[in-house]
This record gives structure tokens, C-alpha cells and sequence, in this order.
């Protein structure tokens, strides 16, 4: 008997664990695990998916997203043609991957790099090749002394998740005048509206500035708070945006989603409320974590990488005091960081228990 197969390097993909969002014998819960802006989207951005939905949901959507892309162009400053919009920026990542690497191609990421990467590269047959970072941070040198023939592109998260740290623009500059001009540098920004750096910078301006071997990834579920609807962004050399159009999916993005993104964009406002709710917060919780004797990463996301004094047992035996306290935050194993949980910023009164919560199991 013959079975159907999958292609090479599918089945060495470790399927994602998304972040729980239900414990048992609990009504309601306080979810710190998935990043998810504890502010919810803005208000127009809900009443403008609803109005999308009443207009007519057999109609299919605009395939390539123009009201939005001119949104996002507006609030950006970036010409709309270089826009290109997703599905989630996952979407992106997968279809960069499959644009541009193959079997037998390397695809570099960073140790504590997003967990997406080594999906992507799997997916495609290609090799991922890991480099360890220094001090939980990216190393531009440990990235170009990994660099092969085969090398086709580096995934770099600017701010990374789960760690939270960054490089600075200049650094983002000597990793793309290191790498050869027919390497593909993907820079995910998926938090860079929570940065508050002036040594930041998300790359949009390397792009400006006419490289046809870069791209930058955006997301409408951090900052935004529109995880659900599932909407991503890049901008990106007009060249690579033709690839990626011939392959996405045609009516990659609903229209309820595209309704509520473009509202979401042009409202500015909420963005400064969730970001300084986030600035109010990540020192706080750093210090209150630092106090009970954890270690924390220094965050420029909306969530907070803290490493426990005793280790792994010690990590997980909080998550299960945490979690028989209603309080869900993220196990970060899966990235080798067993000793370490990462929690999201949410409401007042959710830092609040949580803080309460951690104090008591640690004392
Ligand atoms: C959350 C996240 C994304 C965004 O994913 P979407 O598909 O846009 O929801 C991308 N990159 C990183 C590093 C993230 O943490």
C-alpha cells in the first residue's frame, strides 16, 4: 500500500501552540499570553467591520486592498504602490519564504528569533539555520558569519518576540551592508508602534531609499488590536510586492477586515492611548518583577520576557499557581526558555492581579 505524501520538510515543522485562552472552571480569565492590546481596537474600527458586514457580505472583497493601502500610505508616509496587505502578517512571511527560498536553500533567523520563521522555512523544503544572539539580542556579526552560498534570506523581529529586544537602526544598516544584494532581508516589525527609541527605526526607510532586496512586515493585531480580524501589511520594492502578488491568495483580506483596518488607521489617537498605557506599564511591571527577584529582559513590545531565579521548575510551577488564579500568561519552552515566562501588558486591573498573584507564589 502506497500513502500520499507530504513534501520534504513539512513533517519537521512542530505545529504552533497558539496561547490559551480558556482554564477550566473558570468563567473568565485574564489572558497575558498572546500579545493582544489589553485597550481592544478602536471604536470606529468595530463600528466600520459592522457596517462592512451589513453592506453586503456575498460581495466579494477589493482584491488588492486600495482604500486601505492609501490609509496606510496617509498615516505612514509611504507611497501606496509599495504596499502590499495580508492576511495576519503571517500570511507575508509564509509567502516570502515561498517566493524566494527552496529545498536545499538556508534561511537564517535568530535563536530567540519568532517561532514563525523555522515554520516558514520548513514549509518550503529550505534548511533554517539558527544563530545565537548575545544577551537574548540579535548579533549582526553571528548573522553575517552564518551566511552561506546558500543563504536566500535572514528573518529578522525589530522588536522580537518573545524577547522584546531590538537593534538599533545603525545596527539594522551594518546587518544589510553585510549581507551580499541577492539575500532577501525581511525585517518584522510587528511592534514598532509600541518603540519608544529614537535609536529605533522599523527599516520603511530603507525601503524609501530604493534597496529592491528589502521588506518590512506590519500587523494590524498588536498596536491596533485587530488580532482577530487578521490583517498584516508590508512595505517593500515594487519588484518583490509583483512576486507576492502573483501568489497570495486573491481575496486574501475580508472585507469587514479591510472596513475595520482602514478605520483603525486613520485614528491615530487610540494608537497614543495603547501606547502610553504600554510605557505606563512595561516599567512597572520590570521593577515589580525585579523586585520578587526575577530577571527581565528590557521589553520595547507590549509584553515582558521574565526569567525565574530557580529555573524551569520554578517558571513552570508558576504558571500553574498563575493559572489556578484565573491568569494566563505564555510558557515560552518552545524556544528553549524554560526557566522564563513572557507576559503580556494588559488592563489596569489585570496588571494589578497578576502582580498580586505572582507576589504571593513568590513569597
Ligand atoms: C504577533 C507577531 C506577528 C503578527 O502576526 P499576525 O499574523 O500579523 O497576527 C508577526 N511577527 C511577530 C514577531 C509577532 O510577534
Amino acid at each position: 500500500m502506497t500513502s500520499i505524501k507530504p513534501r520534504d520538510g513539512i513533517l519537521n515543522i512542530t505545529p504552533y501552540k497558539a496561547g490559551d485562552a480558556k482554564i477550566e472552571g473558570f468563567d473568565t480569565v485574564i489572558k497575558l499570553a498572546s500579545n493582544e492590546s489589553p485597550l481592544g481596537p478602536s471604536p470606529a474600527a468595530v463600528e466600520a467591520a459592522k457596517n462592512a458586514i451589513d453592506a453586503g457580505l456575498h460581495l466579494y472583497p477589493d482584491p488588492t486592498c486600495t482604500a486601505l493601502r492609501q490609509a496606510i500610505g496617509e498615516t505612514y508616509d509611504l507611497n501606496p504602490e509599495q504596499i502590499i496587505c495580508s492576511n495576519g502578517s503571517e500570511e507575508l512571511l509564509h509567502l516570502l519564504a515561498k517566493a524566494y527560498a527552496t529545498d536545499g536553500d538556508e534561511v537564517i533567523y535568530c535563536q530567540y528569533g519568532f517561532i514563525a520563521y523555522p515554520i516558514t522555512i520548513h514549509a518550503v523544503g529550505a534548511t533554517p539555520i539558527m544563530v545565537q544572539e548575545d544577551n537574548y539580542t540579535a548579533n549582526v556579526d553571528a548573522i553575517l558569519t552564518a551566511v552561506t552560498a546558500k543563504t536566500k534570506i535572514v528573518n529578522l523581529a525589530n522588536p522580537n518576540n518573545p524577547t522584546g529586544t531590538y537593534l538599533v537602526k545603525t545596527e539594522v544598516q551594518r546587518l544589510r551592508d553585510g549581507l551580499r544584494d541577492d539575500i532577501l532581508l525581511v525585517l518584522d516589525a510587528a511592534y514598532a508602534e509600541y518603540v519608544d527609541q529614537a535609536d529605533y527605526d522599523a527599516g520603511l526607510d530603507m525601503v524609501n531609499n530604493g534597496l529592491n532586496n528589502t521588506i518590512v512586515t506590519r500587523t494590524f493585531s498588536k498596536i491596533y488590536g485587530l488580532a482577530g480580524m487578521r490583517v498584516g501589511w508590508a512595505y517593500g520594492p515594487a519588484s518583490i510586492l509583483d512576486i507576492l502578488h502573483r501568489i497570495r491568495g486573491t481575496f486574501n483580506v475580508s472585507a469587514p477586515s479591510q472596513a475595520a483596518a482602514i478605520a483603525a488607521v486613520r485614528d491615530q489617537s487610540h494608537v497614543e492611548k495603547a501606547k502610553a498605557h504600554n510605557l505606563k506599564w512595561l516599567p512597572r511591571l520590570s521593577e515589580a518583577l525585579s523586585t520578587l527577584g526575577l530577571t527581565v529582559t528590557p521589553s520595547q513590545g507590549n509584553f515582558i520576557l521574565a526569567h525565574f531565579p530557580l529555573g524551569a521548575e520554578q517558571a513552570q510551577a508558576a504558571d500553574a499557581f498563575l493559572r489556578s488564579k484565573g491568569i494566563i500568561v505564555r510558557p515560552v519552552g518552545n524556544y528553549d526558555l524554560s526557566g522564563a515566562l513572557r507576559i503580556t501588558v494588559g488592563k489596569d486591573e489585570e496588571n494589578e492581579k497578576f502582580l498580586t498573584a505572582l507576589k504571593a507564589f513568590m513569597t
